[in-house]
């Protein structure tokens, strides 16, 4: 395995010399003929990703406009130019008692980029999935350790990048996809002296395991783990006393979906002991009745679900509300349970993400308690506050937390469902993601692919375009601490 790798690493390497610096509109021309590519498989990516998923082939389809749509904003990014945060400090000769330097900088790419593709989204966090994406856009390469629950899925996907190499005739092992059920293989890539930074979605002990092997090298590189989260809803009483009904409509949808297998799956709701919360709690159960239970992905996750299920519902402080009960082979039954805040403050088992259809009550004996428990919860990736008008003006003290809990925060609605723009956080304090100023989604996510370098009093043709005098690109820069696109 060790000489495939070094192989593997080497074509790595050699394939970012080259590409780091082709241009905008050719890294565009790559990035949206991979998108073009991958469209282009037509029906049997979809029911490929089905067959090998246990979900359905309409949500294939929206998983891959997303995976495609990813792509090809990239693409408008790298070519408009500006994400290079280029800076220019103009030189001042004159100054005493030393004169400035003419100092400008720009990020550039960081090398060759290993994958770690996720088993729930195998399009939209996989081979072609926005680390990926990001990391080309950057002018990176990259090796994708493809996981190991969808092989054909992530093959067909391998194989529109590789026409799409060779339509744009980018450096052949600019993508290189490598396969095995192999934790020693994922060592071995992420600690090879030629891998520059590592992407990663996945399950809290996988991700940190990676972090350490990172921390093990002798040269350290950048690790981003996205992993676990329960992402706690706060329930605030006017809402509930409102819109309780189609609070519980959403939620029992947004517990549900995908299996419940969705790193932003509300599994943890905290609410302060009323009749209100009782009402809500006895909705969302009718709901959670009403929607039929469905496979999981693989027997891994099975597994791990049933296992943890297990663990929390035995408990004899947690009341179990709702249990499908539903039989079958994979087959995950949705879970509604209730705790009290006492005994979810006694037992931190209760704070670890349930990875499935699952969520928790926890009925707060009054805000004090609320604000007690959701200030020593641990980094999430987003949070959620439900709550009227007059709710969020007298419990703004709870938006102060909430800022310090989650990479995103979202007010009367669901979390599920990442929106792919310019805002978007998905990252937020460990153990969310192992690096919270990072996202993980988003046109930001490229930055996790670069470092600042400065030229200083680089003769002008010598500079990259970006930093030229004359802004032959047009991008934004800032020049003496002023953003402009002029020259
Ligand atoms: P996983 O176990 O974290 O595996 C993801 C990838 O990381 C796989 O390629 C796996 O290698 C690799 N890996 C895991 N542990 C490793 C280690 N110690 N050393 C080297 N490589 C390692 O995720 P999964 O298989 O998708 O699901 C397992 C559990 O993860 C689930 O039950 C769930 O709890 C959690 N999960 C969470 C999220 C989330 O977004 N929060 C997403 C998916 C899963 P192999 O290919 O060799 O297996």
């Amino acid at each position: 395995m060790i000489n495939e790798i070094n192989q593997i690493m080497d074509q790595a390497y050699d394939a970012f010399l080259s590409y780091q610096n082709i241009s905008g509109k050719d890294k565009k021309k790559f990035l949206c003929t991979i998108a073009d590519e991958i469209e282009a498989l037509g029906e049997e990516l979809l029911t490929t990703a089905s067959e090998e998923t246990n979900l359905p082939t309409a949500r294939f389809a929206g998983e891959r406009a997303r995976t495609c749509g990813q792509l090809r904003a990239f693409g408008d990014l790298v070519v408009e130019g500006s994400w290079v945060n280029a800076v220019i400090d103009k030189a001042s000769p004159d100054r005493k008692p030393m004169p400035k330097p003419d100092m400008r900088k720009m990020s550039i790419a960081l090398g060759p980029i290993l994958v770690f593709g996720a088993s729930n989204f195998p399009l939209a966090y996989s081979t072609a999935g926005g680390d990926t994406a990001s990391a080309l856009a950057a002018g990176c390469s990259v090796i994708v350790k493809g996981h190991p629950a969808h092989p054909k899925t992530s093959a067909l996907v391998t194989s529109a990048i590789k026409k799409a190499i060779a339509i744009c005739g980018v450096h052949p092992h600019v993508f290189q996809h490598v396969e095995g059920e192999s934790f020693e293989m994922g060592k071995i890539l992420t600690q090879h002296p030629l891998t520059a930074g590592v992407g990663f979605t996945g399950s809290l002990s996988g991700g940190r395991a990676i972090f350490d092997y990172a921390q093990q090298r002798a040269t350290p590189i950048p690790v981003f783990s996205e992993m676990g989260s329960t992402n706690p809803v706060i329930l605030l009483k006017d809402a509930l006393r409102h819109d309780a009904k189609e609070y519980a409509k959403a939620f029992a949808g947004s517990i549900t979906i995908g299996v419940g297998q969705f790193c932003t799956n509300p599994g943890i709701m905290l609410g302060i002991k009323s009749s209100a919360l009782n009402h809500f709690t006895s909705l969302l159960a009718l709901e959670l009745s009403l929607t039929p239970a469905y496979k999981m992905l693989h027997q891994g996750i099975h597994k791990n679900y049933t296992q943890a299920l297990s663990n929390v519902l035995y408990n004899h402080d947690v009341e179990t509300i709702y249990h499908a009960h539903a039989e079958g082979e994979l087959i995950a039954s949705p879970v509604l349970a209730r705790v009290t805040g006492d005994a979810f403050l006694k037992n931190v088992n209760l704070h670890h993400e349930i990875f499935g259809p699952f969520s928790l009550i926890v009925v707060c004996e009054n805000k004090d308690q609320l604000v007690e428990i959701y200030k020593n919860l641990k980094g999430q990736l987003t949070t959620t506050i439900i709550g009227t008008h007059h709710d969020l003006e007298t419990n703004q003290d709870i938006l102060n937390i909430a800022k310090n809990v989650a990479g995103r925060i979202v007010f009367n609605f669901v979390p599920t469902g990442v929106e792919v723009g310019n805002a978007t956080v998905h990252g937020g304090p460990y153990p969310a993601a192992t690096d919270a100023r990072f996202t993980s989604v988003g046109m930001d996510a490229i930055q996790r692919w670069v470092r600042p370098v400065c030229y200083q009093d680089c003769p002008d043709y010598l500079l990259p375009d970006e930093l030229k005098n004359i802004n032959p690109l047009g991008i934004l820069r800032k020049i003496d601490g002023k953003f402009t696109r002029d020259a």
